[in-house]
């Protein structure tokens, strides 16, 4: 399989060279020449298959020669090893739960599956590899996790001051070994702009071998394909298609799912579910994506105002924006809304949701609304716990702790507080 860039001004790669690029030169995102075509047993005999063997047919024919099939079903079998079990929350509503992995978000399937494709393409490597990433969250936590004790690969997280959850937080600072989180003095977007000129830095670039982390990479992209199969393998009633919706920021996840429906997995309709930060919902309407500053809200991991996988979304229906419309809605949910989803949903369900899960209910009940007799999917990005204020401010309850958070909850914390300006982090990569 050979990826070009969106943006056409940059030659075609492999799928080795598109994942330790992240980004292509030209700045584009590289996207598949070819959509595989399913094989029709995997998707007719999908519940006598196995989750790995589901997961390895799915990404082999994007990776093609670039990893020895015995190892990528490694990667694979590692990618997925905790359960993603699809939950009934009402007689039309399931919960596909993303957050039993190390994390706890499901960032972690696409960060455990590209730091183990990049520690394969770069075990050889005589200079060490630096990945950089910025956070304003989850991403950190799925990162440092995935590459904890890669050999040959430092981490370098940097995060906003005071502004993670706690529980987030303690994910970046308390690994150690080659995991380091530096403390920026600043917002998200400083962070960001840090690593930005980092990578445009051409003395650093030439001292440090230096790659990125960041959700546009196609090796944290595509294993994203995976838990919508899993899903389909764990729906009921296969003649009855489920409508799947995804709690939206920079589109990475739905995009995934859009790619999997394009190549043959069954999906009655997709819907982009999103906080006030809905630049997509408008395009459905008016058909020109206008970008807009980030609004913060209580699903922050979705504050994202030019959401970076929209061209990929495009690129998938050819630029043909009716079957867009024919396959994607979009909802837009307040923070009132989401309070108020959560605490409803605990009341009448027992189930209790996390503010991404509660925009994704939400969404998805709007428009089963329109359509009575369809059932849906929606995907729980995140466990609760991880935004226990607005969670605890619904049902006037607390959060249960994870037992698989139990440990961490009580490490000590170490970061290096840094100043939201370029030349400290040149300093700090440079030490
Ligand atoms: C990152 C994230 C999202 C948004 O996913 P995208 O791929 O950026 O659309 C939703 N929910 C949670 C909990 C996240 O961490």
């Amino acid at each position: 399989m050979k990826y070009f860039s969106t943006n056409k001004q940059s030659p075609v790669v492999d799928f080795r060279e598109a994942a330790i690029n992240g980004l292509a030169p030209d700045k584009g995102l590289y996207f598949p020449e070819r959509i595989p075509v399913l094989e029709k047993k995997l998707v007719d005999g999908i519940e006598k298959l196995s989750n790995e063997e589901i997961a390895y047919r799915v990404i082999k024919p994007f990776i093609g020669d670039g990893i020895p099939d015995e190892k990528l079903y490694q990667i694979v079998s590692e990618t997925i090893e905790f359960p993603m079990p699809l939950v009934e929350v009402n007689a039309s509503i399931f919960a596909l739960e993303l957050f039993h992995g190390p994390t706890l978000a499901f960032k972690d399937i696409g960060a455990r599956f590209m730091s183990r494709c990049l520690g394969y393409f770069l075990k050889d490597n005589t200079k060490k590899v630096t990945v950089l990433v910025a956070t304003s969250g989850d991403t950190g936590g799925a990162v440092a996790h995935g590459f904890y004790d890669v050999e040959g690969i430092d981490v370098v997280i940097l995060y906003p001051s005071g502004k993670v959850s706690p529980v987030q937080e303690k994910q970046l600072t308390t690994l150690g070994r080659n995991i380091h989180a530096l403390e920026v003095d600043g917002t998200f977007d400083d962070c960001q702009q840090m690593v930005k000129q980092a990578f445009a830095d051409p003395t650093l670039n030439k001292k440090l071998f230096l790659t990125s982390a960041n959700s546009i990479n196609i090796a944290r992209w595509l294993p994203q394909q995976f838990y919508y199969f899993f899903a389909y393998k764990q729906w009921a009633d296969k003649t009855q298609l489920p409508v799947v919706c995804v709690p939206s920021g920079n589109f990475g996840n739905i995009c995934a799912g859009l790619l999997a429906n394009k190549s043959g997995l069954p999906v009655d309709h997709f819907i982009a579910a999103c906080n006030i930060n809905d630049v997509v919902g408008d395009y459905l309407e008016l058909g020109v994506l206008q970008p807009k500053p980030a609004q913060p809200t209580l699903s922050n991991a979705m504050d994202v105002g030019n959401p970076s996988n929209f061209v990929r979304i495009l690129e998938i229906f050819q630029h043909q924006f009716s079957n867009l419309k024919d396959k994607l809605s979009s909802f837009c949910i307040t923070d009132d809304e989401t309070i108020q989803t959560i605490e409803r949903v605990y009341k009448e369900h027992q189930y209790l949701l996390d503010p991404h899960g509660a925009v994704g209910f939400l969404s998805l009940e709007r428009y089963l609304d329109n359509y009575p007799g369809k059932k849906g999917i929606f995907l729980e990005t995140a466990h609760p716990v991880k935004f226990p204020d607005a969670v605890e401010q619904a049902t006037g309850e607390e959060v249960p702790i994870p037992a698989s958070l139990g440990t961490i909850l009580n490490a000590d914390k170490t970061s290096t507080k840094t100043k939201n300006e370029y030349p400290a982090l040149r300093d700090y990569l440079l030490r």
